[in-house]
């Protein structure tokens, strides 16, 4: 049930608003908008019918939240969320790149990496040391060191570094060096994982599973939310389907389908949609085109000896040219990329 507030509203009657829906048994959330309060009660509405909830002072229109997801639907919130990492608002008027390997190797070829990412206007640098691996035989990331050189590269180059959580156990460890914590495709549905990271206050990236419905992936990050952790950016990484011409499917309607559905920001990462480097610019593209608030693009000093994704990640060049052709996409979708 979300309840609109006139303009005007005072914070008392607000206040009263929250009490007397509290007093019913359920929660409230309130969203301050420019022009209106909406405030969102979550719990057993069965508890308010009958009660005049337009007869409090304040209260101006009272509409039931036909979603299952309640805290990230779009009515819960007055203006769309803007969540800061690296002195950009993900989700604000400015696009924003986030880059670099799919894994962490050395502290040499992640320094080179972001020094170069970073000269071409990527606003956070990623880097996997927890890595899902399908195989077990494969490379499975360097761990906590692999924290550790992310540290230090965020320590150099001042970029926030992004890098995923795989495991309750390990929330805290990676939340005591990341600057968003990335739940991987594989752990869209670990509720055990996205309540842990719901106790905390930092961004979480929230990555599309790769067999979730757009309804799945907004559960989720409900999860997250409603932990007390407002601060989650949805990402579409391409699903699995019958097609085989490239690694996943890219669901490019999901961008516009999320922006509608949900007030949190939603980005795209082309690489492990297409699997193929040749199609990280035209699926880049597309994504903006399509109104995503930013871009997740793997990057590697040498393609061809990377431990993982070699075959989606970008060269320095490569990366270059993208970000020079990504900006008349960023201008005709009404955005500037973020500098
Ligand atoms: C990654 O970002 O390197 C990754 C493993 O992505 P996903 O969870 O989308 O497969
Ligand atoms: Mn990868």
């Amino acid at each position: 049930m979300i309840i609109v507030t006139k303009r005007g509203v005072t914070q008392d009657e607000v206040d009263h608003i929250r009490e007397r829906v509290e007093s019913l048994g359920l929660r409230t959330h309130v969203s301050q908008g420019e022009h209106h309060t909406v405030i969102g009660c979550v719990g057993d509405e069965s508890r308010l019918e009958g009660v005049s909830l337009l007869a409090i002072p304040g209260v101006d229109t009272v509409h039931a939240v036909m979603r299952p997801y309640k805290l990230a639907s779009r009515d819960f919130a007055a203006d769309p969320t803007q969540i800061p990492l690296g002195g950009v608002q993900i989700g604000g008027p400015e696009v924003l790149v986030i880059a670099g390997p799919c894994s962490v190797e050395s502290r040499e070829m992640l320094l080179a990496t972001a020094n170069s990412i970073k000269s071409h206007g990527a606003k956070a640098l990623r880097g996997g040391a927890f890595k899902p691996r399908t195989s077990p035989y494969s490379f499975r990331g360097l761990g906590e060191e692999g924290l550790e050189i992310l540290a230090e590269i965020r320590a150099e180059t001042g970029m926030p570094i992004v890098t995923e959580v795989m495991d309750t156990r390990q929330v805290d460890l990676v939340a005591s060096y990341a600057d968003m914590l990335q739940v991987g495709a594989r752990n869209m549905q670990n509720y055990n994982l996205l309540t842990e990271v719901g106790r905390l206050r930092r961004p979480v990236l929230l990555k599309r599973g790769m067999s979730a419905t757009v309804e799945d992936l907004l559960l989720a990050a409900e999860y997250v939310m409603s932990q007390g952790n407002p601060n989650v950016v949805l990402c579409e990484r391409g699903i699995r389907t019958f097609g085989t011409a490239t690694r996943n499917t890219f669901d490019l309607a999901a961008i516009p389908v999320l922006k509608q559905e949900t007030h949190l920001p939603v980005i795209a990462d082309p690489s492990h949609a297409g699997g193929r480097r040749d199609l990280v610019a035209p699926l880049s593209y597309a994504a903006i085109a399509a109104g995503a608030d930013g871009l997740m693009i793997e990057v590697h000093p040498q393609p061809e000896t990377a431990t993982s994704d070699g075959d989606q990640s970008l060269d320095f060049p490569e990366f270059a040219t993208l970000m020079e052709t990504l900006r008349p996409f960023v201008a005709a979708a009404g955005r500037v990329l973020a500098e």
